[in-house]
């Protein structure tokens, strides 16, 4: 079996893995190899092909193949090793990875520090257990923008989307300019699942309604899907039945939810948080097993990739130096979501860092005039109010360098709200 011998590895070469590795590089680590399953590099952002990437991180609008491009690009010149159609299978005992590669069969990896950067995939119709018959046309959103993205197919015409994340507002608009009609995005919260700015440039401007607080109960068609039948739900997200409406439509897209792919971390046994479902971590993004690093949609689903790629260039750049054996280690505290507030990530910080730490986190419920608060024992750590928060912005707040030796008891994050708007 053949073996490589590197100072850092990184799985995935999505946006995280390859800003990852970058940064790895740029802080002193020689061998960086970046293990990559697909033929090409640039994960999920390879069928994005819509502007509005690198706003923040480039102060450019770029399209996903653009960005992608740049952290390609990036990756090379800094000397960073990729092995394509190589999947990591299994994370063993004694810093070994083991990886299966296309042309070579099993491969073994020694490396000084791992970073786990291996995205996420999509909720399907089997994790939300819609009842109805099982006809063709039921697609995940992101399967949906591959096939007419990537390989240009046709895929439907009349169209209804259940959930109103990203990605499913950003395909209501795809499908609108392919000629489909989009008859409606249902979603089931009585609030918007992502971005304000989606909903306005790709329903608004396209005139595709929004029904919030609504499901779809039934699906119906034999060989292709011929209807969906869809009900207001009550507080307790239970279907009216009595005042279901059946949509015809040929084609349903799912936008119900991202999950971290974990199965790699699990074989190394890296703790999972049972919240974000992506590896716990401090705020250096190292998990419970030292040499092991998490970043980006795999340690938890992120809105904006530029915020996925800040953040993995802190776990590449703090894998570097784990690997070259100078990253403090030492007390850590625990950092928990208080009111208001569904998670917060790192879930530790160690008080021995040198750097400013950046709690990032996701309200519970939308609301106007939103405290957001860091505190531990002693009092408040830091503070900041906003206009307005909503469950699917990433909200973030700053616990300064020169206070985290002081820290004392469990860190606690909380967002109230002067108006609570659901
Ligand atoms: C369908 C879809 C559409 C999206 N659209 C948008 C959008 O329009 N705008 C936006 O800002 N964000 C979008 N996102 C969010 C987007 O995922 C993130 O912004 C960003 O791409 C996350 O980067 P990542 O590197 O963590 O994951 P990914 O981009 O998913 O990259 C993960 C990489 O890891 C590889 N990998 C996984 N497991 C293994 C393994 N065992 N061995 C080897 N390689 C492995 C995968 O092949 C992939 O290349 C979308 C996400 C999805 C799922």
């Amino acid at each position: 079996m053949k073996e490589y011998f590197c100072d850092v590895v990184v799985v995935g070469a999505g946006p995280a893995g390859l800003a990852a590795a970058v940064s790895a590089r740029q802080s002193g680590a020689e061998k960086v190899i970046i293990i990559e399953r697909d033929v090409r590099a640039g994960g999920i952002l390879q069928q994005c092909i819509h502007a509005g990437f690198g706003l923040k991180y480039f102060g450019q609008e770029l399209t996903g193949p653009e960005y992608a491009e740049r952290f390609q690009v990036k990756a090379a010149e800094a000397g960073v090793k990729v092995l394509m159609e190589t999947t990591a299978m299994e994370i063993r005992e004694d810093e070994r990875l083991l990886v299966c590669a296309s042309k070579q069969g099993l491969v073994k990896i020694y490396f000084g520090a791992l970073v786990l950067a291996m995205g996420c995939r999509e909720r399907t119709r089997a994790n939300l257990m819609i009842p109805g018959s099982r006809p063709a046309g039921v697609y995940t959103a992101g399967t949906a923008q591959k096939l007419v993205n990537i390989y240009g197919h046709k895929i439907g015409k009349e169209v209804v989307i259940l959930g109103s994340g990203d990605i499913g507002m950003i395909m209501a608009r795809r499908m609108s300019l392919e000629g489909a009609h989009v008859k409606a995005v249902v979603e089931l919260m009585p609030y918007l699942a992502g971005l304000t700015r989606n909903k306005v440039q790709c329903l608004d401007d396209f005139g595709i309604p929004l029904m919030l607080s609504h499901t779809i109960v039934d699906i119906t068609g034999i060989d292709r899907l011929e209807s969906v039948t869809i009900a207001p739900v009550d507080e307790n997200k239970k279907p009216i039945m009595e005042q279901a409406q059946v949509i015809p439509c040929d084609t349903l897209l799912l936008s119900v939810g991202l999950l971290p792919e974990n199965e790699l971390s699990r074989t190394g046994g890296v703790t999972l948080s049972g919240i974000t479902k992506g590896a716990v971590v401090n705020q250096f993004k190292q998990t419970e097993l030292p040499q092991i690093f998490a970043c980006g949609n795999v340690l938890h689903v992120n809105d904006l990739v530029d915020q996925v790629s800040a953040e993995s260039e802190d776990a590449g750049h703090f894998a570097a130096l784990y690997a070259a054996g100078t990253l403090p280690g030492g007390e850590a505290l625990e950092v928990k979501p208080g009111t208001g507030v569904r998670y917060v990530c790192p879930q530790k910080v160690v008080l021995d860092g040198e750097e400013d730490v950046t709690l990032y986190f996701r309200t519970t419920a939308p609301g106007r005039k939103t405290t957001l608060k860091v505190c531990d024992e002693n009092g408040e750590l830091a503070k900041r109010t906003l206009t307005a928060t909503s469950p699917g912005t990433m909200e973030h707040l700053v616990i300064k360098a020169d206070q985290l030796k002081g820290l004392k008891g469990t860190i606690t994050v909380t967002a109230e709200h002067e108006e609570v708007l659901a």
